[in-house]
């Protein structure tokens, strides 16, 4: 099998490297050790960010959450619930922080509004009655797997083969350059650029080619209960720290997430102590949150590879909090002197189109092709099929 660009991964950023790839005109292939969407984006939060979340602290995700979020609402409605967001100050909370997160939301970009607290009990009449300050900015909830589907079958719409349920398992090396690939049935792919989406693997598919993925990896604990007990995204007006977002998904509501440094990726195990902490969480924004119904527990684990931002905090104390959720586009011929692999990771499910756009940037370098992207412009498919070649 002869590609111009295989892709290693079918979750948002993969599927969405694939079809950017595909849509620019080149020969793709993209294979995928499970399902689509079968590794941390199917675990995630389920939040779509408006960008209010990181603006103070991360500016450059904020910024790139408001132009991506604005994008997908325009590509791919049917993957998106609107349900807006609420930034709730609670009694303890630190009365100067909203002093800092309106002027950093209006530099972003994030359209936020503050609301009388007196208001909120008709709003969200789940909430602690106990809200001081609160502020509406456009948060909105994402189905990763709808938005994969939609990729994947966008990617094979413009010619790209999608192939699940196979692991790469060796980079095939000619003369210090990435060539393609060997898949576990013993498959060859040859493909002038290799292009890592692998998420939290991302340094095992690398260290294949005797490359390193500067990334530490980082586990967050999720817990959802029964019922949508809040109508908004609901997140606690401070800065980013382990269990200040419920987020409405479905037929549930998700409380999460802890960050937990961890050295293996399918580290998924959902501690008790986490767990607790979360119904916790959830308890102090929704009173009787934890006795709300079935609950259901799970983790998922990042690849963090941005810089350290600010200084550590009594409010934010997990050193994993404080690195960029930014994404990180590392070509391995700079970084490691072997050409024809292109690594993309971090970042969000939010910002998966512009990481993919990224990625395939570096690509058409490589190839020394430039073409344009085009993902912005065209929209998703509404539905995405599972029939995928084998
Ligand atoms: C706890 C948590 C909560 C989050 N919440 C949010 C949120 O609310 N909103 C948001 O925007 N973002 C959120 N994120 C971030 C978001 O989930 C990720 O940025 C995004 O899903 C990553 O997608 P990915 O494609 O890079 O990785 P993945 O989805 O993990 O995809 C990588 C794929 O590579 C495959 N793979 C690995 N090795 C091989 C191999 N050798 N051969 C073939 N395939 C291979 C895996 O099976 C996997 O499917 C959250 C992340 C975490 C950890």
């Amino acid at each position: 099998m002869k590609a111009d660009v295989l892709v290693v991964g079918g979750g948002a950023t993969g599927a969405g490297v694939a079809r950017d790839a595909a849509m620019r005109g080149l020969r793709t292939v993209l294979v995928e050790r499970g399902a689509l969407a079968s590794g941390t984006t199917a675990k995630f939060h389920g939040q779509l960010h408006s960008g209010a979340r990181y603006a103070v602290r991360d500016p450059v995700s904020a910024r790139e959450c408001v132009r991506e979020s604005a994008i997908l609402r325009r590509i791919g409605p049917a993957c998106i619930e609107e349900t807006g967001g609420v930034f709730v100050l609670l009694p303890g909370d630190n009365p100067g922080y909203p002093g800092r997160f309106l002027p950093a939301c209006r530099a972003a970009g994030v359209a936020v509004e503050e609301l009388d607290p007196a208001a909120i009990p008709e709003r969200e009449p789940g909430l602690t009655r106990h809200v001081v300050r609160a502020f509406a900015v456009p948060d909105g909830t994402l189905d990763s797997v709808r938005l994969v589907r939609a990729c994947a079958a966008s990617a094979t719409a413009s010619g790209a083969r999608i192939l699940t349920g196979r692991s790469v398992t060796g980079l095939r090396l000619d003369a210090g350059r990435v060539v393609g690939a060997t898949l576990e049935d013993g498959t060859s792919v040859e493909a002038e650029v290799v292009v890592n989406a692998a998420g939290a693997w991302a340094a095992g598919v690398a260290a294949m080619a005797g490359c390193r993925v500067p990334a530490r990896l980082s586990k967050g604990v999720m817990v959802a209960v029964a019922g949508r007990l809040v109508h908004a995204v609901v997140s606690r007006c401070r800065l980013p720290a382990d269990g200040d977002i419920l987020v409405p998904l479905g037929g549930s509501t998700i409380m999460g997430t802890t960050d937990a440094p961890v050295k293996d990726p399918d580290d998924g195990v959902a501690d008790d102590t986490a767990v607790r902490a979360m119904l916790a969480a959830g308890d102090e924004l929704v009173p009787g949150y934890s006795s709300a119904g079935s609950i259901r527990t799970w983790a998922a684990v990042r690849p963090l590879v941005g810089d350290v931002g600010g200084p550590a905090s009594p409010s934010s104390p997990s050193e994993g909090r404080q690195v960029s959720r930014s994404h990180r586009v590392i070509d391995h011929g700079e970084h490691d002197g072997v050409a024809g692999l292109i690594t993309i990771a971090g970042g969000k499910a939010t910002t998966f189109r512009l990481m993919a756009e990224e990625a395939v940037d570096a690509v058409c370098v490589a190839l020394g092709s430039p073409r344009p992207c085009r993902t912005a412009r065209e929209e998703l498919p509404a539905e995405g099929g599972l029939d995928f070649a084998r």
